[in-house]
This record gives C-alpha cells, sequence and structure tokens, in this order.
C-alpha cells in the first residue's frame, strides 16, 4: 500500500512539474520573461514548505520539467548545493507560500505593462473595461518595496501583503500571482498583463477614462468568477501549442 501511495505522490509531483515548466515556456510565448531572471515556484508539501522553483539563472524557454528544484523551506543546506537557487527567491517563494494559504503556485515576473502601471503612485485597475473589471477590490498593492535589506524579513513582508488577494501590484517593481494550480495562477496573469495594457494604452490617449461604477465593476468581476473552469481548458490548449512546436517541456 505504501507503494501505491508512493507512486501516487510522485504522479502528483510530476503533473505539477510539467504545469509549471509549460509555464515558463508559454511566459516566453507572451513575452512576460526577462533575460534570466523571475521566478515561478509551486507547493508540494501540504504546509507549503517544499516547493519546486526554477533553477538559477536557466532561460525560460530551456525549463524542462525535470529541471525544477525541489526545495525546503526550512532547509537552508540547499543553499550549499552545486544547484543552490537565487537566494531571495528561496526566502520569498518559501515564506509566501508557508504563510499564504491559497498559495499553492506563485508566478513572479515583470511583464511590460502591468509593470508600467506598478511604476505609478496610484497603480490600481480601474475598471473600464470587462478585463480590468475582473480585478476589480481583488488586488493587493504593495507601496512599500525598499530593496532586499534582509530576505527572510523581505519574504515574510510580501506573505502580509497579498493580505487576502491572490494577485499583487509591486510598487516600482513588478506583479506576482498566487493561486490553487498553475492553470488558474496563470490565467490571472495573462488577464492581468491584458488589462494592464488597455488602461496602460487608454492613459496613453491623454483623454478621460469612463471608469465603470463600482456597482457595475463588482458585478462584472464577479461573473469572471463563474469562468473559473476556463482557466483550465485555455491552460490545456496553450499547452497543446507547445507540444505541437516544442513538447521537451515535458521531459
Ligand atoms: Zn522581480
Amino acid at each position: 500500500m505504501q507503494n501505491i501511495h508512493a507512486t501516487e505522490i510522485e504522479t502528483k509531483e510530476w503533473a505539477l512539474r510539467v504545469d509549471l515548466a509549460a509555464a515558463f515556456r508559454l511566459a516566453v510565448h507572451f513575452d512576460w520573461h526577462e533575460s534570466v531572471g523571475n521566478h515561478f515556484s509551486a507547493a508540494v508539501s501540504a504546509d507549503g514548505k517544499k516547493f519546486l522553483l526554477n533553477p538559477k539563472w536557466k532561460h525560460f524557454s530551456e525549463i524542462r520539467a525535470s529541471d525544477l528544484l525541489l526545495l525546503d523551506a526550512d532547509d537552508p543546506e540547499v543553499m550549499n548545493g552545486p544547484e543552490a537557487p537565487d537566494p531571495t527567491a528561496w526566502c520569498i517563494h518559501g515564506a509566501v507560500h508557508a504563510a499564504v494559504p491559497n498559495a499553492r503556485v506563485l508566478l513572479h515576473c515583470h511583464p511590460t505593462y502591468a509593470t508600467a502601471l506598478a511604476t505609478l503612485k496610484d497603480p490600481t485597475i480601474k475598471p473600464i473595461d470587462q478585463n480590468t473589471a475582473r480585478f476589480f477590490n481583488r488586488i493587493a498593492i504593495d507601496l512599500n518595496f525598499g530593496g532586499l535589506a534582509d530576505e527572510a524579513e523581505e519574504g515574510q513582508r510580501i506573505a502580509r501583503a497579498f493580505g487576502n488577494q491572490s494577485v499583487m501590484m509591486m510598487g516600482n517593481h513588478g506583479v506576482s500571482v498566487a493561486a490553487d494550480t498553475v492553470a488558474e495562477a496563470f490565467e490571472d496573469l495573462y488577464f492581468l498583463e491584458r488589462a494592464a495594457k488597455t488602461l496602460v494604452l487608454a492613459y496613453s490617449t491623454g483623454q478621460e477614462l469612463n471608469v465603470m461604477s463600482d456597482e457595475i465593476a463588482e458585478k462584472t468581476a464577479r461573473s469572471w468568477e463563474d469562468f473559473s473552469e476556463a482557466s483550465f481548458a485555455h491552460f490545456d490548449h496553450l499547452k497543446t501549442i507547445l507540444d505541437k512546436t516544442d513538447p521537451s517541456y515535458r521531459e
């Protein structure tokens, strides 16, 4: 029985590895990647302390399921290995997985339009169309980025900044998105960047924005919640595109 249980865990972890590897490749497809930086992670253990993270300085376009590091937030020894992760990412992602219950998956990057919004004094995503309204009153805004004085403290601070939200605009920095599954986190990141693009283009006209009433924005955001299953259909479709072009993410 124990062996069957072990196999089940391995199968689950492998499926998570494949999905997370796909997310890296798809981030390149959508041009959200930046040099060999940024990090996506996924909790493996129930307490979130054991998690998968991309290896240091490996380009997103080359990441395979087997490349992902399995790390333990409580084991600083991982920093001594030849494949030591980026220490900041290990601290921040470890702290968020352990402290934020709905953060089984955490995607952090600097996509162009969302990052442009994050540089504004007010990075709020104003509800001006359906995509922007998806995030109405559903985003944490962290305006306290102050460099990394102490990595462990920064991890705790970021975990607290999420509050009870799962999408965070990080002032002067970028975005982080948390969810139960890779597909759901990816979908939020996809719509966040699309919403940011629309808002940045609307701002760039210099015309006054036609911001929805709170009531209509809230109604629209709630309607999106009925579409949550679409995340899985979209992510599956995106994986079939990868399968046709370069299925090596599954290795
Ligand atoms: Zn960053």
